[in-house]
């Protein structure tokens, strides 16, 4: 036998181990293969073992031609035995699942405090006519301030403690924007909520957060009347807190003439007076008033055809009087351990 022929016969028995390795599926198969082709009276073996009847100058040819051979279908064999292994495991492991066991229970949850008491504001303003709608959390001074007759270096701006934007834009610091924006997209009369996230520069603490959650309500017709604010404001906070008792006070904001505080009987003491109502038996929900004839000027609206009113609901103290929860932190806190408990 030449070389070449001898070579030819390494190469063909390599590759026939290859096919038949492949085609196998059985553990038991691949060890007989293994066993044909590396095994004691193999091919391979037997032309090692003859190697020195062969003419010196082929004899380092073959034997590492024999070599290579017997280190592809080594590789090949573990390879292939190793993701029989791991098949079977898997195998053994779905007959264990035994479908008749009963299912884990998945836990069940609920709408977030503060969701909740939002959708419930939605339906009971809806249900009274008022329609919903939004305007951008990022406003310009014209919508926040301005619009709402309080002009640039008015001392009232100092009320709102504001965040500058570099673009001199500003991050809303009460949905109070929405007002004129609405007026002058939609004809009066008007009856709507804007519900919406506001943000002040504020140091943050039980009660105070840079972001918080705003309703705001206006209510624009020829015959607006203040009795009309009372009867409206007096029924939600009925509706949303069981308020038994309210009251309003006078308050100045710029933007309402006259300006309203409804305050309801604090509902942790029941008027006896405690820590959260600061000892006065009452807590301030609802600052409200007309609607200023300025700022209907600046909406494009007679403020001698239309009269109107004005509230803003600081929509996250009315989930902490709801729920009675005396940190508003814990609602935006995200655990769950807390949320929970509602
Ligand atoms: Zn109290």
């Amino acid at each position: 036998m030449n070389s070449d022929e001898i070579l030819k016969k390494i190469e063909n028995a390599l590759n026939k181990a290859k096919v038949e390795f492949n085609e196998e599926i059985t553990e038991k198969g691949l060890e007989e293969i293994y066993k044909n082709y590396l095994g004691k009276n193999s091919l391979l073996n037997n032309i090692l073992r003859n190697i020195s009847g062969y003419e010196p100058e082929i004899r380092k040819t073959v034997g590492m031609s024999v070599n290579n051979a017997k280190i592809q279908i080594e590789e090949t064999y573990q390879n292939l035995k190793e993701q029989l292994k791991v098949k079977n495991s898997m195998l053994n492991r779905s007959l264990k699942i035994d479908m008749t066991l009963p299912g884990i229970k998945l836990k069940q949850f609920h709408t977030h405090p503060i969701t909740a008491v939002l959708n419930d504001t939605v339906e009971f303003f809806t249900s009274m006519g008022f329609e919903v709608v939004e305007g951008p959390e990022i406003e310009t001074t014209h919508y926040n301030f301005d619009a709402l007759n309080i002009p640039d270096n008015h001392p009232a701006r100092d009320i709102w403690d504001t965040f500058y934007l570099k673009n001199g834009l500003i991050p809303r610091t009460h949905t109070s924007s929405v007002q004129v924006r609405t007026m002058e997209a939609k004809k009066p009369p008007l009856r709507v909520i804007a519900p919406g996230r506001c943000y002040r520069y504020e140091s943050v603490d039980a009660t105070h957060l840079f972001m918080f959650n705003q309703v705001e309500g206006l209510f624009v017709d020829k015959n607006a009347k203040l009795s009309d604010l009372k009867g409206i404001l007096e029924a939600t906070v009925k509706r949303l807190l069981g308020a038994k008792k309210t009251r309003f006070r006078p308050a100045f904001y710029p933007f309402v003439e006259p300006g309203l505080d409804l305050d309801i009987e604090c509902v942790f003491c029941h008027g006896k007076g405690c820590s959260v109502c600061k000892f006065s038996g009452w807590i301030e929900v609802i600052p409200c008033g007309m609607v200023h004839p300025k700022v209907f000027e600046y909406a494009g609206i007679n403020p001698a055809e239309y009269k109107g009113f004005a509230f803003g609901m600081g929509f996250d103290r009315l989930v902490m009087l709801k729920y009675n929860v005396n940190d508003l932190r814990l609602l935006y806190s995200g655990n769950l351990d807390v949320l929970n408990q509602f």
